[in-house]
């Protein structure tokens, strides 16, 4: 990409990093809504599949509207590449089965998103991939838990509904000292809080559904790839064949070129362009997110029949101090708070107007949740310990609607608790 490019500032790259005028001058990129790509000759279409010549052959392959999302996630993550899919657990799965083979162990932070928690202990095991779970504020423990087998270390930004923030550049500097590549989930912190190659990430992913895409219309995931991990190593043969053809991208084009292709949880053209709209306005989204969230959670910390507020931008939260380094001083749109018990959760959920309960987050509406009964409804009782996810326990994603109304509905709603 082009260097001039990467000199913008975040707010500005949001908008024109890796952009390109469409037919016409367009100032938007086409909705290329078509499965495949004609050429005039059959030898074109040779040199495409011997890789002598570039262009588009099949969507799942590849996509003119796809490649241009991928373009600008990359440019504003700072890495080499990034590659789109179907949705937020897809760009994991394809991402982590890129790296781990079949013996193969993942060293997982045990605060994880559901779904991820779920491909790894259970889905992924039954293919021969085991997980081991460790706890993301002890980093000896991350240490201690790296054996022959570990492959990939996993962890997330902002764990959900824990609200822990581990210290993404103390698992890199562990990670790198064991050779080991660190993949990091940031889809809560988004690339507003932090850029996670700074950080030393090896490979990002993120949910597009939650806060790229903004406002709730379409699902999605992206994986990119920092180009900072070396793939020539005895723990990654299944590179060596990658590197020798496409070196630093390795790594992308073992996702691309078998994974993803094989896997084929491609995204779709119009899904990929609504994000791509999503992507022009995070910043100013996540900034009104970030100080409607700290207004509420001093609101519901200051509120009698609150018996406890979890935001990791309160002083008294446990991550504070990470997450203010980490994040420069901003902590996201997510907070859990708890009441007396479930019945108490429930009744203040159901006499909320404006906020919507349902099962999302990083929408332009604030929305609530019970996890114990929804989300969480299937871990057992020592995951749900292990994951924070108490019966009390209410999720808010806060909006980005004026804040008086946001503290207004909560204000009502807990009057009858
Ligand atoms: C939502 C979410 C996912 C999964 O994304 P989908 O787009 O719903 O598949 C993964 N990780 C985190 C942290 C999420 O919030």
């Amino acid at each position: 990409m082009a260097e001039a490019e990467q000199e913008l500032r975040f707010d500005t790259k949001l908008i024109h990093g890796g952009t390109t005028l469409g037919p016409s001058g367009a100032t938007k990129a086409p909705i290329v809504q078509a499965s495949a790509f004609a050429y005039q000759t059959a030898e074109e279409l040779e040199d495409i599949f011997k890789g002598r010549a570039v262009g588009q052959v099949y969507t799942r392959i590849g996509n003119p509207t796809l490649e241009g999302l991928e373009k600008r996630l990359a440019v504003i993550e700072n890495g080499i590449a990034a590659v789109i899919t179907s949705s937020g657990m897809s760009a994991i799965t394809t991402a982590v089965m890129a790296v781990v083979r079949s013996g193969d162990e993942i060293l997982s932070s045990s605060s994880l998103f559901g779904g991820t928690y779920s491909l790894f202990h259970d889905t992924l095991a039954n293919y021969g991939i085991k997980t081991r779970f460790f706890d993301p504020t002890d980093l000896q423990a991350l240490e201690t838990g790296i054996n022959e087998a570990t492959r990939l270390i996993f962890g997330e930004t902002i764990g959900n509904p824990k609200m822990d923030v581990p210290d993404i550049a103390a698992f890199s500097a562990i990670a790198r000292r064991h050779g080991i590549p660190l993949m990091v989930d940031a889809t809560v912190s988004t690339p507003y809080l932090a850029r996670m190659r700074e950080l030393g990430a090896d490979i990002i992913i993120h949910s597009t559904s939650k806060y790229i895409n903004g406002t709730a219309n379409s699902i999605g995931g992206a994986i990119i790839d920092a180009g900072s991990f070396d793939w020539r190593s005895d723990k990654f043969p299944h590179f060596e064949q990658f590197h020798r053809k496409y070196r630093n991208f390795a790594f992308t084009a073992r996702v691309r070129k078998l994974i993803h292709k094989d896997f084929g949880a491609c995204a779709a053209p119009l899904n990929a362009f609504l994000s791509g709209e999503g992507l022009e306005t995070l910043a100013l989204r996540m900034e009104r997110h970030c100080s409607n969230a700290l207004e509420l959670a001093r609101f519901l910390q200051a509120h009698p029949k609150v018996a406890w507020v979890n935001y990791p931008g309160l002083p008294d939260s446990p991550f504070h101090e990470v997450a203010s380094r980490q994040f420069g001083g901003r902590f996201g749109g997510l907070l859990t708070f708890g009441l007396a018990d479930k019945t108490a959760a429930f009744r203040a959920i159901n006499a909320l107007r404006l906020a919507k309960n349902l099962a999302n987050i990083g929408d332009t509406k604030t929305l609530v949740i019970h996890p114990a009964s929804t989300i969480c409804a299937d871990y057992t009782p020592e995951v749900k310990a292990l994951m924070g996810v108490s019966e009390e326990l209410v999720r808010v994603s806060v909006g980005i609607e004026d804040p008086a109304d946001i503290i207004e509905d909560f204000r009502v709603a807990l009057e009858g608790v």
